[in-house]
């Protein structure tokens, strides 16, 4: 089976391919398709809503099964930013280092037990006729104190998983992915697939 991942982040696409890898999924990516994100506004107001969009969108365009994730991180310390907002907070182009300590000092005054936040992802897949499956997976953890780790994206570096003493960004690729956010909504769709 060929799908279409529509993302033009290299780092999620890799995720994917890892994740679905020996499924007999073929996962093509945007740029095999020639098709370009540009012009899609997520104007969703949930991560499911956006996923859907961006896989709507794909799917016309391509006449192909399409995927899509759309995800974030939600800090409840201040009201589940960014949330769906994740990508574009503090402006598209800032970096993740000035994106990240930002939230570590808004943090600041929180107590320890009011740190808790979370990876989610939903993955929507939409046929050439139209029908829609979605997913949702979370990954939990705790806004770090400081920046560690080298490995994965965004903010990785600051989600903090207690159980692990690590960050998500100390972890390899195989082992983020076994229990990330995007691994079980990933493995979810793969089922229903
Ligand atoms: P999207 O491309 O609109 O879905 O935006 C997702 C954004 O959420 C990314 O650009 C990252 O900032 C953040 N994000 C999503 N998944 C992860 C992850 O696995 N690690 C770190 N940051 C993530």
């Amino acid at each position: 089976m060929k799908v279409v991942f529509a993302t033009s982040n290299e780092h999620k696409l890799a995720e994917v391919r890892e994740i679905l890898s020996g499924s007999g999924i073929e996962v093509l990516s945007l740029k095999d398709v020639n098709v370009s994100m540009d012009e899609v506004e997520e104007t969703g107001k949930t991560f499911k809503e956006n996923a859907i969009i961006k896989a709507k969108y794909v799917a016309e365009k391509t006449g192909m099964l399409s995927l899509a994730d759309d995800s974030g991180l939600e800090v409840d310390y201040i009201n589940k930013e960014p949330g769906i907002y994740s990508a574009r907070y503090m402006g598209e182009d800032t970096s993740y280092t000035i994106k990240n300590n930002n939230i570590i000092e808004r943090l600041k005054d929180a107590k320890e037990g009011e740190r808790s936040a979370r990876f989610v992802c939903a993955i929507a897949a939409v046929f050439p006729d139209g029908r829609i499956l979605d997913t949702q997976g979370t990954m939990e953890g705790e806004i770090a104190h400081e920046i560690r780790g080298e490995n994965g994206f965004g903010y990785d570096p600051i989600l903090y998983l207690p159980k692990l003493k690590k960050t998500s960004a100390e972890l390899s690729p195989e082992e983020k992915n076994a229990i990330s956010h995007r691994g079980k909504a990933l493995r979810s769709m793969k089922e229903m697939l």
